[in-house]
């Protein structure tokens, strides 16, 4: 038998929530981001649930190609542009649009002499100060592009630093939003402005003709603790689960685990659990963490260790080894622990729990 744990993708919960962003923007085109390998849940896993999108948005050539050779034929966008002038050879051969943020990059497609038709996303640096061209430079750039003989289409495009907070003003996505409707007035070409947390917090001040739909696809709540994924009517696409391995008995004043962190006040009956921080669990996550044992809500204890952790039993007495840890996501029975109420436990967003389940963790798709 190979050790217990295993990641869960939930084919059906990863077509709802692709459907809450259609609710949200009924009149845009929908990329489904599905960067980092599809936010660590797997391209291939999430490509039939995500292939009534319009598009897909990601960053990595390779995974372009892979969305290819599922039989993708569709838009899809390179979100950080190309990173070398080789790079538009494939962007031809595999009709990838790209975004261009910046002089270098329009320097390798001014420069590129084959035939060509590209279709870019012109990123505009409205206030997040990562990536683009800032608002006083982004017509001379357009003018530019727009002259280019192998440049097809011209979208524009920016990206909100504070869509998920609560800045809707001076220094928040409405001062954004005034930067790239002014630096843009008057330039044809359709828009994409909005991640997650723009569809479903600002739907309808926002009209986007492409929006870029990620984290909400995966079921994580972009604004967690403001709203939960049940607010949103977003549903978990992926569960880490895993089993009890062994039982032990503590005695009041016994603890657990790597530098005995967890004494116990009573006795009290915990569980071992096969998954640890070289699973991808956060190792920082502190007790008190919710954790599902047998689909019952309880907490872990003490540290986390690289293969196992403790969890508190008081509220499972019938829980023995075999019994189902959901360590995120949902249990058999179908209750839900959302991943944005465990990455809160370790200080860290459902982002970066999904992205980090390490490659021993074996992967099943479920309907
Ligand atoms: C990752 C990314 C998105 C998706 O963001 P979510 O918060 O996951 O919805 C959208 N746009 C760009 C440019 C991105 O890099």
């Amino acid at each position: 038998m190979p050790r217990p744990i295993t990641a869960v993708i939930h084919a059906q919960a990863l077509r709802q929530n692709l459907a809450v962003v259609r609710q949200a923007m009924p009149n845009s085109k929908v990329f489904a981001v599905v960067k980092a390998n599809a936010y660590g849940h797997g391209i291939e896993r999430v490509y039939e649930s995500f292939k009534s999108a319009d598009g897909f948005a990601l960053l990595d050539l390779d995974e372009a190609k892979r969305l290819r050779a599922l039989g993708w034929t569709g838009p899809i966008l390179l979100l950080e542009g190309i990173f070398s002038a080789q790079d538009l050879f494939d962007c031809a051969q595999y009709q990838l649009s790209f975004t261009v943020h910046n002089t270098q990059q329009v320097a390798w497609i001014q420069q590129h002499a084959y035939p060509a038709q590209f279709d870019i996303f012109l990123k505009m640096n409205s206030g997040m100060n990562r990536l683009g061209f800032k608002p006083q430079q982004y017509r001379d750039i357009w003018q530019q592009l727009s002259q280019s003989d192998n440049i097809a289409s011209i979208t524009h495009m920016m990206h909100f630093s504070d869509a998920d907070g609560d800045r809707f003003g001076e220094t928040g996505i409405d001062y954004q939003l005034q930067q790239f409707d002014a630096a843009i007035a008057g330039l044809p070409g359709e828009r994409s402005v909005s991640n997650s947390a723009a569809i479903l917090r600002y739907q309808t001040q926002l009209q986007s003709d492409y929006v870029r739909g990620g984290i909400m696809l995966y079921g994580s709540s972009p604004d967690y603790p403001k709203h939960t994924i049940q607010d949103w009517g977003l549903a978990p696409g992926m569960s880490l689960r895993s089993e009890i391995i062994a039982v032990q008995q503590l005695d009041a004043q016994e603890s657990v685990g790597y530098g005995s962190s967890y004494v116990a006040e009573q006795p009290i009956r915990i569980g071992i659990v096969a998954c640890g921080y070289a699973d991808g669990y956060q190792r920082i996550s502190a007790t008190g963490t919710p954790v599902l044992v047998s689909g019952i809500r309880t907490q872990i204890i003490g540290r986390v260790s690289m293969d196992m952790l403790a969890v508190d039993l008081s509220p499972i007495s019938d829980a023995d080894v075999g019994s189902e840890v959901v360590l995120w996501g949902q249990s058999s029975s179908g209750t839900v622990l959302a991943i944005d109420e465990v990455a809160a436990g370790s200080g860290t967003i459902g982002y970066e729990l999904m992205c980090g389940v390490t490659a021993r963790v074996s992967f099943i798709t479920q309907e």
